[in-house]
């Protein structure tokens, strides 16, 4: 669901964050069962802010932090409306069912070689940026893809998979900051794109994104 003023969205089982399932999967089992049918709109004022006591204690802090990320319903917004799951804008697109098919891709890989291989920061940067694309950091998942650990866990925060995507962008330690630095409006897009499309739009466009690009 794209959620406008929120009020036909069931907060709990419809989706309606862009990359996560219905928020009653993050909820105890025990707890679960009685959570009834309550709206967006019914977990926020109506000028823009959540009413997290209604729902905070229920769900682990990642999750929390894509709720903050996602934007609240506003009395007046437009109605909520069904849209394409395959990408973040939620239209439909023959490239975001062909990603749902195949797994995600980066169509401009020639472009962003091009662009790492100018990149004239700390060289050490510079190598950190390309085993992120090459999906060749060493974080807790692939150490254990590679049998040398057996804890496949965020030592930080204590999710379960820590992967370059979490790593980078939504571990709490991380996600704090890009809520703060990246503008509302683009904030969606860029927690949830294609990590080598993301590192791309880092080098090329960042300023766009950015709330204060002068600090
Ligand atoms: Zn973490």
């Amino acid at each position: 669901m794209r959620v406008g003023d929120g009020i036909s969205t069931d907060f709990w089982r419809d989706s309606w964050i862009a990359g996560i399932d219905p928020l009653i999967g993050y909820v105890s089992e025990r707890l679960a069962h009685s959570l009834g049918c309550v709206s967006v709109a019914s977990m926020a004022d109506g000028n823009g802010n959540w009413l997290w006591h209604k729902f905070e204690h229920l769900l682990p802090l990642n999750i929390r932090l894509r709720i903050a990320a996602a934007g609240c319903p506003m009395a007046g917004f437009a109605a909520d409306s069904e849209c394409w799951k395959g990408n973040v804008q939620g239209n439909f697109t023959v490239k975001s069912a062909y990603v749902i098919w195949c797994g995600p891709t980066a169509p401009n890989d020639g472009k962003l070689w091009k662009m790492l291989h100018k990149y004239r920061g700390l060289q050490r940067v510079k190598t950190f940026l390309w085993l992120v694309c090459l999906g060749w950091v060493l974080t807790n998942s692939e150490r254990v893809r590679r049998h040398i650990s057996d804890n496949a866990g965020c030592t930080l925060c204590g999710e379960l998979i820590e992967d370059v995507n979490h790593l980078l962008r939504w571990c709490s330690q991380a996600i704090g900051v890009w809520i703060s630095l990246i503008k509302p409006d683009f904030l969606s897009l860029f927690l949830t794109m294609n990590v080598k499309e993301w590192v791309y739009l880092n080098l090329t466009d960042a300023t766009r994104m950015v709330n204060h690009p002068e600090d």
